[in-house]
């Protein structure tokens, strides 16, 4: 099986110092990646700017922005049979990108845009590759992450607490379209649920 994969936060530029990003380790993505690996599948991961250490065995390309993450993982959508999209993307980023290190005084109000649906997107253009997404929740109701995954046209999602980013362990639950489990988890390690993982996406091929 081709597994294709993202990891950790984006990292939206401001000016030539500052930057927007999140709290996202890409812990989670790593053990997915490694995991993948393990299981004999060819395994390629896209992935911002990481607390952790490279995976081994994978190829790893590294990007800071939302769309240099779209344009890396698009560039593969035709070799994947599997997209796991753990990444932290940035929802929003600065309206304009200035190269030079601007003054304290223009910083006072920052505009937003909204970055490209990378999930959303890539479903539409490349419907046959199994697309799993994941949904980061203040509590473990499945009821948001099921209707976001069906807006974003995933084909499973999983979703875990808040409390997991940038944490070794988390609580997992994984359903498909329909609401349907393919798995749940008590408080498990990232790198154990990334097996499990793994495994169930293994038994569709
Ligand atoms: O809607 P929410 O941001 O919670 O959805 C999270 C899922 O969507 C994750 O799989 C994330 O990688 C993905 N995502 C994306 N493009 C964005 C924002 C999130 O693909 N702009």
């Amino acid at each position: 099986m081709n597994v294709l994969l993202s990891a950790g936060p984006t990292l939206e530029p401001i000016d030539a110092v500052r930057f927007i990003s999140n709290r996202s380790s890409g812990k989670m993505g790593v053990a997915l990646s490694e995991a993948s690996v393990a299981a004999g599948h060819d395994t390629v991961l896209v992935h911002g700017p990481l607390q952790v250490a490279l995976p081994k065995g994978s190829r790893n390309f590294a990007v800071e922005t939302a769309s240099e993450m779209k344009a890396g993982l698009a560039q593969h959508m035709n070799w994947a049979d599997v997209l796991i999209m753990s990444a932290a993307v940035c929802d929003m980023r600065p309206a304009q990108r200035d190269d030079h290190k601007v003054g304290k005084g223009e910083l006072e109000q920052l505009s937003l845009v909204p970055n490209p649906d990378i999930v959303g997107s890539l479903a539409q253009d490349f419907p046959g590759v199994h697309i799993v997404s994941f949904s980061l929740e203040n509590d473990f109701d499945p009821q948001r992450p099921l209707k976001k995954m069906r807006a974003k046209k995933s084909h499973w999602v999983v979703y875990n607490q808040l409390r997991s980013m940038g944490a070794d362990a988390s609580r997992f639950g994984v359903i498909d379209r329909e609401g349907s489990p393919v798995l749940e988890s008590q408080e498990l390690d990232k790198k154990q649920f990334a097996q499990q993982l793994i495994a169930a996406l293994g038994s569709l091929a």
